[in-house]
């Protein structure tokens, strides 16, 4: 809660900031959204590398997402299918924290939230999707507007 606001001033949502990691630490994730999360789709990608890890990803347009890479070279930047994003997978523990497409000078994101300290703030049920028939171009314009900004650091 904000402190005491004007009368007639609604308080401003505050920012639900949510961390995450991979099981070594290597790799670590900010998520931040002014959305509550119970009104975030949680997806649970069909593809079969998000069958295999059981990814439930979330993302917000009008959120943020950082990722901080301790050791590069321990950071696998998996591509596949069209290539056109990169899954990011630990080298050492092999936990999947998300992946990240670049486009155009920015990065967009999701984030598994398997890999959040505090997964359960995601209560609701995955929604099973799938986007094999979608084109490149599709799918870019789909992530430019529903993933995360995000920054790999
Ligand atoms: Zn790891």
């Amino acid at each position: 809660m904000t402190a005491a606001e004007p009368d007639g001033v609604a308080a401003r949502p505050e920012w639900l900031r949510l961390s995450g990691a991979c099981h070594c630490g290597n790799l670590a994730l900010t998520f931040e959204t002014a959305c509550d999360p119970g009104v975030l789709a949680v997806r649970a990608c069909g593809c079969s590398f998000c069958r295999r890890h059981g990814g439930r990803t979330v993302s917000d347009p009008q959120g943020r997402v950082e990722f901080v890479v301790r050791d590069p070279a321990l950071l696998n930047r998996y591509s596949f299918g069209l290539g056109t994003a990169q899954f990011l997978v630990c080298r050492t523990c092999g936990v999947y924290v998300g992946a990240v497409m670049a486009d155009a000078g920015s990065a967009y994101a999701i984030i598994n939230i398997n890999a959040l300290h505090t997964p359960e703030v995601f209560a609701q049920a995955a929604v099973p999707v799938s986007y094999d028939r979608e084109s490149a171009t599709e799918r870019r314009a789909r992530r430019r507007a529903l993933w995360t900004p995000a920054t790999v650091v």
